[in-house]
């Protein structure tokens, strides 16, 4: 079986540069994961501080390493999320929210994930969830910490739309990662390395795993990484800026909405500028 490597790209967030690892060209989706941006560690950037902006068809997952992040959003959420925790935002038809890292401690250090939401929920209502506890196994090398779905009989309680697992690994040395053989699954090096099969993937690599699997084995160095994973999606999606659609009509409807400023998305209390709307370039 050969791992497959895609180095992130880099791109800038409000003031923030991050390294994209999805979507790749060859991978759009792994599982219903779509999009993810690591930002941080302190100081080598900006804190990750974007004003009030929508989004229609994801879920946003915000993962934290060090620092603190105010979420804040149209259904009146307003919470602090710090290490370990999770925030998970279902955008549906129409959400807008902001993410405000000015505070003391700023958010250092952390990642930021879209899971496309499928036909069943992606015109549904918005909501969130804040969950303060994760559930975490020891893995002899490290620890696991589930966000979303079940990693070796450790279950998360956070909403999944579609079967999907997202786990975080802190690990030195060698360990056996139990995987569901039905779903595909990447992994993404944060720090450190980790060898997955016989290939080195270093910081900010995306490493495809594939599916059909029921354990990867991996050797890590003082690594955090990301396993993600889940059923293939098998719905086809357009991407384009903060939207997860189908064609091109629902982009433009979205984009309309949030540029006359329509009831479809509401508001949020903050004193972050909003973020217009950029020209469509499709
Ligand atoms: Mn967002």
């Amino acid at each position: 079986m050969t791992v497959e490597l895609y180095e992130s790209t880099h791109a800038v967030v409000g003031e923030a540069a991050v390294r994209r690892a999805l979507p790749r060209r060859a991978h759009r989706t792994v599982g219903a994961w779509c999009f993810l941006d690591h930002f941080g560690p302190a100081g080598s950037s900006a804190p990750l501080t974007i004003g009030p902006h929508p989004h229609i068809g994801l879920q946003t997952v915000t993962w934290l390493l060090e620092g603190e992040l105010v979420h804040s959003d149209s259904l009146g959420s307003e919470q602090p999320i710090r290490p370990g925790q999770l925030n998970l935002m279902s955008a549906g038809h129409g959400v807008v929210h902001a993410e405000d890292g000015r505070s003391a401690a700023g958010a250092g250090h952390g990642v930021q994930l879209w899971i496309a939401q499928p036909e069943a929920t992606r015109h549904g209502p918005a909501a969130f969830e804040h969950h303060a506890h994760l559930p975490a196994m020891s893995m002899g090398a490290g620890h696991a910490t589930v966000l979303t779905g079940s990693f070796g009989g450790t279950v998360s309680k956070a909403r999944t739309d579609t079967p999907l697992v997202g786990v975080d690994l802190v690990l030195d040395g060698r360990a056996d990662l139990p995987l569901e053989p039905s779903y595909e699954y990447a992994v993404v090096v944060l720090s450190g390395s980790l060898v997955v099969d016989a290939t080195t993937v270093p910081a900010d690599t995306l490493a495809y795993v594939g599916a059909g699997r029921d354990e990867v084995r991996v050797a890590a160095e003082r690594t955090r990484a990301l396993l993600l994973g889940g059923v293939p999606f098998g719905e086809e999606i357009t991407m384009w800026w903060n939207f997860v659609a189908r064609s091109r009509d629902e982009m433009d409807e979205a984009r309309a909405a949030w540029e006359q400023a329509s009831d479809r998305f509401g508001t949020v209390r903050t004193d972050l500028a909003r973020v217009p709307a950029p020209a469509v370039t499709r």
